[in-house]
């Protein structure tokens, strides 16, 4: 039998990732939203009407749909400033939280600051059970060092599943284009991993879309993306990366791993 994570253990070694809380996601959620057949044949047509949509009206959809128990999980990265712009204008109530590992640039943490200022939204930090110091000092040093998957478990995936309890569905910023991992995304499905719907506006866009919307509309971004960072998760975990470089290159650099669990 695999041992089973508990909330407030994330400090304690173990072997496998996997989460077993009970009810997870939209299937905590009051009503619960369970994944039948049919609501996953809707999701799948939704999904093919929305391929021809702008991302606004994607978010648009899903406010309608699922507020108030639709949300969104950014770490401030160009794609999740743009839609934070969008749901500025479509839906500024939407709830909006960040995974503060601990380990965040103190350019990231100031960017929700500027978001609060530009926006009036205000970002929540979602934190693991155990501060960083608690962290290091359980597992005999820093774990992003040695095991960054188990590091990635402890201090983003647990919080997320806590995070995502009672939700139905949330906004994802990935998009289709940024690795063979994202290449086949719905804009709308279900998010196993999580239990949750998961939306997807911008994964038919590109870069150079993200990067327009930004710059014409002045969207506050992170000044770390000026200094070679396309891709900015936590410290110890992310470098700048050389010209020709694949974009997430610098994330994990010397580690056979491109993802932190989120979004595969
Ligand atoms: S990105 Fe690195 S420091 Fe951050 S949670 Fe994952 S392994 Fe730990």
């Amino acid at each position: 039998m695999l041992p089973v994570a508990q909330p407030g253990d994330d400090d304690a070694p173990r072997n496998d990732l996997s989460i077993d809380q009970g009810p997870q996601g939209a299937l905590a959620a009051d009503p619960p939203l369970h994944p039948t057949e049919d609501f996953l044949a809707e999701l799948a047509d939704h999904s093919a009407r929305l391929e021809s949509a702008t991302p606004k009206e994607i978010l648009a959809w899903a406010v309608e749909r699922f507020a108030p128990r639709f949300s969104m999980a950014t770490a401030f990265g160009p794609e999740g400033m743009t839609i934070i712009h969008m749901l500025s204008e479509v839906a500024p109530e939407t709830p909006i939280f960040n995974l503060e590992t601990g380990y965040q640039f103190k350019e990231t943490l100031e960017l929700r600051e500027r978001v609060k200022d530009r926006y009036g939204i205000e970002v929540e930090f979602k934190y693991p059970a155990t501060t960083v110091e608690e962290y290091e000092a359980a597992n005999n040093g820093p774990v992003y060092k040695t095991d960054p998957n188990r590091c990635c478990f402890a201090r983003k995936l647990t919080v997320l599943h806590q995070a995502a309890k009672g939700l139905h569905a949330w906004a994802s910023a990935i998009r289709r284009d940024q690795s063979p991992d994202r290449a086949k995304a719905p804009i709308v499905g279900w998010d196993k991993k999580f239990q949750l719907v998961k939306v997807s506006p911008l994964a038919n866009w590109t870069k150079a879309d993200v990067w327009k919307l930004i710059l014409d509309n002045d969207i506050p971004y992170n000044p770390l993306h000026d200094q070679g960072y396309p891709s900015v998760g936590c410290w110890p975990c992310t470098r700048a990366v050389q010209l020709g470089e694949d974009e997430r290159a610098g994330r994990w650099s010397g580690f056979q791993k491109t993802e932190c669990g989120l979004h595969n």
